[in-house]
Formats: structure tokens, C-alpha cells, sequence
């Protein structure tokens, strides 16, 4: 009897020591884990994610028309907030055009602040976008509110935008996952770049990888400009994920003045491009006159960026 209870203790002590062993084990291996970044936990995840640079290092080329965005290009876009009559975007996308933009922008479905402001002229502006397509040979670029006007413009347009206000409507990244379209995806106003990331993610596993990220600015405590243009997301999101990244220095700034010198310092930090808004007469515009540029402000801008780009 002593003896079996001497057995059973010796057998006890071993497993004891087995388990230390075991758990010992586990926990170094944790600790020997690369170091990650505690919180946010998305930071873990994003690394994870199909659009991380850990999953592929090299980088992704949208292409849209003629257009490759991405890599060594710098892709310029222009064109007016909403569009608002034909004459006005013929106008619009001639000059864009004569002074090298290579593609079209235009809002048809605007998704604006306030339900009595301008809601954009719908399929009406889709068909001047679509003349403007064919007379200039210019890709067009315009914005889906919700699910089914993915499917209304997807036969007609060349790239699919999401605006700040949905970059986390997920049944509409959802929906445009599943097409094959290009998209230029917005930053939310108040988005981190993990969830930036996060709602890339949603449309690149649904088998679209056609994505353009485009910082546009986000709220801070700051007020003396519409929004603080983050250019340190920049070298970040090109540090993070292979898609490419744009800035949009019209809306982060809110005011024509500051357009030319941020998107100077966009091309400067490494962005794969620029979309700016382009009006004949801004003081008119039915949207965002004041940040719009007028025709020989796009025509200055060109010229700084070309300067830039020759030396780069
Ligand atoms: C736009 O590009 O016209 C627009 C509405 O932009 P954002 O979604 O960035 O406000
Ligand atoms: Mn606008």
C-alpha cells in the first residue's frame, strides 16, 4: 500500500514536470515571435491581410484604359466634383486632356452633407461622361453610392470610385469585390490606416484586386483647412500594401490655394498619382467651387509636376 501511493506520487511529480516542461516551452515561443506593435489589434491583422506587402511583395499595376496606376507611373486626375451640363465637362475634359491628364473624373451621384444640396444629375451626367469618354479618349472615373448603381455604371465606366463617407459601407465593397472593375477606394474622413487596409481587404478577397487606395485628407482638431491632408500615410500604405496609393489634394484642403503646393508634396513623398478637381468657372460650381481649380490653375499644376517629374 505505501508502496503503491510512493508509485503514484513519483507518477504525479512527473507529469507535473512534463506539463512545466510543455508550458515553458510555449511561452518562450511566443516571446521569441518577430516583435509586433501591441495595439491596435489590426495591426496583427493587416499584416495578415491579401493586401499587405507580406503577401506580395512586389507592386500591383491597376490598369484602366490606357492608364497603368501604380509602380514608377505618376497618373494625374481631373475633372469637375459633379458633373453639371454637357458644356461643362466637354470643356472640362478638353483641357484636362490638352494638358495631359490621363483620366476623367465626375461625379453623377454625389453623396453630399446635406439632402438639399446638389445630388448630381445621374444617368443624365452618365451619358455626358460617356460622349467626354469617346471624344477625348479618356477613361472615365465616377462614384457608386450603393450596390445597384455598381451594376447601372459598371458597363459604362472605366474605374468605380468609393467615397470617404462609404469606405466602411461594406455591402457596397462587398458588391464591388465582386466585379471586375478598377476602384478607387477613399479614405474615410476618420479612418485609420488599418481600417483603410481593412476595407481594401473587403474587396480584394472577393476576387477584386483592381484597387487604388487614395488619401483625401481626414479631421483632426485643425480647422483652418477642410480636412489635414495625412501625407505621412503616404510612405506608410506604400510600406504596408502593394496597392497603389494617390492623394487627393482637393478635398484634404478644401481651398484652390493649397491644391498646387500639397500636390507637389503628394509627387514628393512618393504618391502614384493625383486627383484634383477641375471647373471652368469654380465660383459657379454646383459642388466644391471653392477647392476646384480653374483652367489656368490646372494648367500651372501641370507645369510644377512635370518639373518635379523630370527630375525624379
Ligand atoms: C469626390 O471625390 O467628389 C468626393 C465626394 O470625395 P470624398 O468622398 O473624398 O469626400
Ligand atoms: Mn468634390
Amino acid at each position: 500500500m505505501v508502496v503503491d501511493n510512493k508509485l503514484k506520487s513519483i507518477d504525479f511529480i512527473q507529469k507535473t514536470v512534463i506539463l512545466i516542461f510543455i508550458v515553458g516551452k510555449t511561452i518562450r515561443k511566443i516571446n521569441l515571435r518577430p516583435a509586433k506593435k501591441m495595439s491596435p489589434g489590426e495591426v496583427v491583422e493587416s499584416e495578415r491581410f491579401l493586401v499587405s506587402r507580406l503577401n506580395k511583395a512586389e507592386d500591383t499595376i491597376v490598369q484602366v484604359g490606357s492608364s497603368s496606376i501604380g509602380g514608377n507611373n505618376f497618373t494625374m486626375i481631373a475633372g469637375p466634383c459633379a458633373v453639371e451640363s454637357a458644356d461643362q465637362l466637354q470643356k472640362t475634359a478638353r483641357w484636362v486632356k490638352e494638358q495631359g491628364a490621363h483620366l476623367l473624373r465626375g461625379g453623377i451621384f454625389k453623396a453630399r452633407t446635406s439632402p438639399y444640396s446638389f445630388q448630381g444629375l445621374g444617368r443624365e451626367g452618365l451619358e455626358y461622361l460617356c460622349q467626354a469618354r469617346t471624344e477625348f479618349s479618356l477613361p472615365i472615373v465616377t462614384e457608386a453610392l450603393a450596390p445597384a448603381q455598381v451594376h447601372e455604371l459598371l458597363p459604362r465606366v472605366d474605374m468605380l470610385q468609393v467615397g470617404s463617407r462609404n469606405m466602411q459601407n461594406f455591402a457596397l465593397l462587398d458588391e464591388i469585390g465582386r466585379v471586375k472593375k478598377p476602384v478607387l477606394l477613399k479614405r474615410g474622413m476618420m479612418a485609420t490606416l488599418d481600417e483603410f487596409l481593412a476595407a481594401a481587404e473587403y474587396i480584394y478577397s472577393k476576387g477584386n484586386h483592381q484597387i487604388v487606395l487614395c488619401e483625401r485628407g481626414i479631421r483632426t482638431f485643425e480647422t483652418a483647412a477642410r480636412n489635414t491632408l495625412d501625407l505621412t500615410a503616404i510612405p506608410i500604405l506604400k510600406e504596408r500594401t502593394h496597392l497603389p496609393v494617390i492623394v487627393d489634394p482637393s478635398h484634404a484642403t478644401g481651398n484652390r490655394r493649397w491644391v498646387i503646393p500639397l500636390a507637389k508634396a503628394a509627387l514628393a513623398v512618393g504618391a502614384h498619382g493625383v486627383m484634383v478637381e477641375v471647373h471652368p468657372a469654380p465660383d459657379k460650381a454646383f459642388s466644391d467651387g471653392e477647392q476646384s481649380l480653374d483652367f489656368n490653375e490646372f494648367k500651372e499644376l501641370m507645369a510644377e509636376l512635370n518639373k518635379l517629374l523630370l527630375v525624379r
